[in-house]
């Protein structure tokens, strides 16, 4: 995706210079990124946009739809640009978020639902690690 299609991509946000310049870097390509590795990479591109903007600018993103959020913790939190569902293996020791297709999981045998509920998706966080030698 080129620098263009960037504002394009905001749909009904409206795409400030700061708003812009986080979707750079996160909407680019499908990946998963951290408030704290965006706020990085944007300090790195010399951009002057702050901590509190990034936050904000990703909870907008989040609550319009344009990316996800994945809590692999209470204090871990990594935002992904692909919205369609899918799953994922998250490597405690590195903090590697890895993208595991639906299809791959195939039926699972889902306790029933609550009453007066309905299924609003099925999300697999699934843990791994470097087995010990
Ligand atoms: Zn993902």
């Amino acid at each position: 995706m080129s620098r263009m299609d960037i504002p394009q991509k905001l749909r009904g946000v409206l795409p400030t210079t700061q708003r812009v310049e986080v979707a750079n870097v996160l909407l680019r390509r499908p990946q998963h990124m951290s408030a704290d590795q965006i706020i990085e990479r944007l300090k790195h591109s010399g951009s002057k946009v702050s901590k509190a903007t990034v936050y904000n600018t990703l909870k907008l993103f989040s609550d319009q739809g344009l990316v996800r959020e994945i809590n692999v913790s209470a204090s871990r939190r990594y935002f992904d640009s692909k919205t369609h569902p899918h799953h994922h293996f998250y490597h405690v020791e590195t903090g590697e978020l890895t993208d595991i297709p639906t299809e791959s999981i195939g039926r699972m045998n889902l306790p029933r639902l609550p009453k007066g509920t309905e299924q609003d998706g099925v999300e697999v966080l699934i843990r791994i690690r470097n087995k010990q030698a």
